[in-house]
């Protein structure tokens, strides 16, 4: 047993934000444990996988197959199980995604391995590997560690880790795996899928995202953070206060019951910044906070703060902003 496994998860034609992140959780033991292959699965996917090979693995397996092309556990589960059988590795990294949390523990039951979830932090050491995650809630980190004896498997927690730069250099080895399905493997199927109907940018994979809180005071506010965010190319999201009130959808939370954001900028707008929420933030490069009272907890991380009501802000910082790509646009 040696190398990582990753498994490197797609949505539609393009590796997940998360997945990448789980490729610089692999680069960060490749050291111990040897090279990192990663795993691509789906359908007319082997395109991506190339420019996946990019990433740092040394070796891309792919499965290609129609079989494949709906995200579903039973046949991932087989595909990884099959990929775990074919390189042996010492340690399986998988994104903490829906998909993730679904078909790691399958596998690692199947085989009799230890499964360590929502990973924050990685270490190797001669008989051991310790991941940091967390716990009650959020509010704390505990340390688990898993014996070196046998394949360890981990989901990695979305923003824990930053996703290694693509070098077009690097050129890894592609090679195509074939996965036989039994009836078992297939008894769900995806029937048809439903865009969710609204535009704009995917919260998770958005560079920019601005947050509305309870301070915006209604779903009416949202529409001057929705022309903010357009004119940063951006996505908006928001806290559990504002989607329990049923302001804005619920799969626009971020936090520890919501979504996960690592975005290079991050713009928090009336959140006073709960542990429950920045726990989901808490990978963003740049934290600006607009808030109207100097100790919420957001305006003391942020790296840069407002302290101000956002309705005399918002608008202004919109129309600058749309001045700006104006005259970008005209030079
Ligand atoms: C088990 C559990 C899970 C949870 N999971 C999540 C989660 O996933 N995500 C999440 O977000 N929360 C979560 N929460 C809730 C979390 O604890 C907080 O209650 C929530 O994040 C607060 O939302 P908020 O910042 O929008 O509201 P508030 O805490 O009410 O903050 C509003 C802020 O707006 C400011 N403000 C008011 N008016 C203005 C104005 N005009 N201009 C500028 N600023 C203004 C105020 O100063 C204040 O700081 C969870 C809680 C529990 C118990």
């Amino acid at each position: 047993m040696a190398g990582v496994l990753v498994f490197v998860e797609l949505a539609g034609s393009e590796p997940r934000g998360v997945a990448l992140e789980t490729l610089g959780a692999a680069a960060h033991v490749a050291g111990t444990l040897g090279e990192v292959t990663a795993l691509v699965i789906g359908h007319e996917c082997h395109a991506v996988a190339e420019r996946i090979g990019q990433y740092g693995p040394s070796r891309v397996l792919v499965v290609d197959d129609p079989a494949f092309a709906a995200p579903v556990a039973g046949p991932y589960a087989r595909a990884l199980e099959a990929a775990v059988a074919a390189t042996e590795p010492a340690l399986v990294l998988l994104p903490a995604t829906t998909l993730g949390r679904d078909i790691a523990p399958i596998v690692a039951t199947r085989l009799g391995a230890p499964h360590l979830v929502e990973c924050m932090s990685l270490t190797v050491e001669d008989q051991t590997i310790t991941v940091t995650r967390p716990v009650y809630q959020g509010k704390l980190l505990t340390t688990v560690t898993a014996p070196r004896d046998t394949v360890v498997f981990a989901t990695v927690r979305a923003g824990a880790f930053k996703a290694p730069t693509p070098d077009e250099a690097k050129q890894a080895t592609i090679e195509r795996m074939t996965v036989t399905l039994d009836a078992a493997d297939q008894r769900a199927a995806v029937t048809g899928l439903a865009p969710k109907g609204r535009g704009g940018t995917a919260l998770e994979s958005a560079p920019i995202v601005v947050v509305g809180g309870r301070g915006i005071g209604g779903p009416q506010g949202f529409a001057l953070l929705e022309e903010l965010a357009a004119a940063l190319g951006g996505a908006v999201g928001c806290t559990r206060a504002v989607s329990d009130l049923g302001w804005r959808p619920h799969d626009e939370q971020i936090g520890q019951t919501g979504k996960q954001v690592s975005p290079k900028l991050y713009l928090g707008v009336g959140v006073s910044g709960a542990v429950q929420h920045t726990v989901g933030m808490r990978g963003a490069e740049v934290v600006v906070a607009i808030n109207r009272d100097p100790n919420a907890p957001l305006v003391q991380m942020a790296d840069f703060a407002i302290v101000a009501d956002y309705n005399e802000i918002v608008p202004r910082l919109t129309k600058r902003l749309q001045e700006l790509r104006e005259a970008a646009g005209k030079a």
